[in-house]
C-alpha cells in the first residue's frame, strides 16, 4: 500500500492561499527590489509583534539565525556554548561555523527538552578542569524542541550564575509560550526558521532573529550583510544573510492565517492525547496555561516503535524521527564526545523509541481517526 496519510504536507498551506500568494508575488515582481526592501522589513515588524519582541532581523535561514546570534552576542571561537544533543544537527552546526566549541548536554526525561540538572552538573565540572583543558561557556542554547518550550525559569537562574548569554533556538517553536511570554523572547536572542514544513513556513529557506536589545539589534543587521552599517564599509566581518523579498511577501500572507494553523495543531494534539492515552506508548506533554506547546510535531515513545513505524507504513500511514541518532553519535560529531560530561543516558536511549505521526494544520479528522485505530489495532492484536 502506498502512503496516502503522508508525515507532513508542505503544499497543503499553500494550496488554501494560492490566490493571495500569487498576487504577493506579482507585487514582488514588478516593485524591482528583490532582496531587503520593504517586504523583509514589514515582515520583521509583524513578526516582531506576533513574537512579542522589541526587533525582529529577517536572514537566510534558522541555522544563520543561530549562528548571527551568537556571533552578535559576542561568542568567540574557542569558547563552549551549551546545548543539547537530541536536536537538529543545525544546532550544533551554528555553534561550530562560529568558531565555538559545542558543549553537550542530556534532556529532561518528560519534556525532551535541555535538563537543567545535567546543564548546571557539566558547567560546573568545566570549571573545575585545569585552565589548560577548560573550555569557557560563554551561552547556552535550549532547544524548544518540537514545540514544547524548555524549563526556561530554572535556565535562567543557571545563566545567571555561570555568567551565560540564553539564545532560544525556537525553529520548532513559533506559537509556544510560558505563561504569556511567546518564546524568542526570554533570553537574549531567540531563532527562528521558516524551512517549508516548520509551523510558519516558506517556500525556500529563511529565519529570523528575535531580541529586546537595540544594540544586539543592530549588530545582526550589520553582520547579515557583510558587516556594513555603512554601504561597501565593513566594520565587522560579516556574511552574506538576507532575506528575499518574495519570501518575505508569502510569509507575510501566511502569517495572516497562522492562528488558524496553530488552533488546528492544538486539536490534531489533544485529538491524539486523548485517544491514544489508553494505549501503553508515552504520550508529548499537553499545554497547560504555565507552558503553551506549539505541536510542531506529536511525538509518542514506545520500545515496539520500529515494528509499529512498520505496520502504519503497511496501512498507508507516514510517520518521521526526530532524530534517529543524536549529534555526538554521528560521525562528523564524534570529536564533541569529549566534552560530555557523565555520559547522555536519556539522549542516548529515548532516539529508539521516539516516533512522529503525521502533523501538520490540513490533516482531517477522519485521517486522525484512521491513525489512531491503526495504532490500537497494532497493540490490541498483539502485532
Ligand atoms: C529546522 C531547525 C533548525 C535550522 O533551521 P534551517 O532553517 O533549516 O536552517 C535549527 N534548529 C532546529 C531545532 C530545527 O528544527
Amino acid at each position: 500500500m502506498s502512503i496516502d496519510i503522508p508525515f507532513a504536507d508542505p503544499s497543503a498551506g499553500v494550496r488554501l492561499l494560492r490566490r493571495d500568494i500569487l498576487d504577493a508575488v506579482a507585487k514582488v515582481l514588478d516593485s524591482g527590489r528583490y532582496i531587503l526592501g520593504p517586504q523583509v522589513t514589514a515582515l520583521e515588524n509583524e513578526f516582531a509583534e506576533a513574537s512579542g519582541t522589541r526587533h525582529c532581523v529577517a536572514v537566510a535561514s534558522g541555522t544563520d539565525a543561530l549562528e548571527l546570534a551568537l556571533r552578535a552576542n559576542g561568542i568567540q571561537p574557542g569558547e563552549g556554548v551549551a546545548t543539547v544533543s537530541h536536536t537538529a544537527v543545525a544546532t550544533v552546526s551554528a555553534i561550530e561555523r562560529c568558531g565555538a566549541v559545542p558543549v553537550l548536554v542530556d534532556v529532561d526525561e518528560d519534556t525532551l527538552t535541555l535538563c537543567p540538572n545535567h546543564l548546571e552538573k557539566t558547567l560546573a565540572h568545566h570549571r573545575q578542569r585545569p585552565k589548560s583543558e577548560r573550555i569557557r561557556v560563554r551561552a547556552v542554547i535550549p532547544v524548544h524542541l518540537y514545540g514544547c518550550p524548555a524549563d526556561m525559569m530554572a535556565i535562567r537562574k543557571i545563566a545567571v550564575a555561570f555568567g551565560l548569554s540564553i539564545i532560544e533556538d525556537c525553529a520548532q517553536a513559533f506559537g509556544a509560550a510560558l505563561g504569556d511570554k511567546p518564546v524568542g523572547g526570554l533570553g537574549a536572542a531567540g531563532a527562528f526558521s521558516f524551512y517549508p514544513t516548520k509551523n510558519l513556513g516558506a517556500v525556500g529557506d529563511a529565519g529570523m532573529v528575535a531580541t529586546d536589545s537595540e544594540s544586539l539589534a543592530a549588530a545582526l543587521r550589520s553582520l547579515r550583510q557583510y558587516g556594513w552599517t555603512r554601504r561597501y564599509i565593513s566594520d565587522a566581518r560579516g556574511v552574506n544573510s538576507r532575506m528575499d523579498e518574495l519570501q518575505a511577501a508569502i510569509l507575510r500572507v501566511r502569517l495572516t492565517q497562522f492562528a488558524a494553523d496553530q488552533a488546528h495543531r492544538d486539536a490534531i494534539a489533544a485529538q491524539y492525547t486523548d485517544r491514544l492515552r489508553p494505549l501503553p506508548i508515552r504520550l508529548p506533554p499537553v499545554s497547560s496555561r504555565r507552558s503553551r506547546h506549539a505541536h510542531h510535531l506529536y511525538v509518542i515513545r514506545t520500545e515496539r516503535r520500529d515494528d509499529l513505524r512498520r505496520h502504519l507504513e503497511e496501512n498507508g500511514i507516514g510517520t518521521g524521527i526526530h532524530y534517529p541518532a543524536p549529534v555526538h553519535k554521528q560521525p562528523a560529531y564524534a570529536h564533541l564526545t569529549g566534552h560530555i560530561v557523565g555520559g547522555l543516558p536519556v539522549t542516548n536511549n529515548i532516539c529508539r523509541q521516539i516516533l512522529s505521526l503525521p502533523m501538520f494544520p490540513e490533516l482531517e479528522g477522519h485521517q486522525i481517526d484512521r491513525i489512531c485505530e491503526t495504532i490500537h489495532r497494532f497493540f490490541s492484536d498483539g502485532l
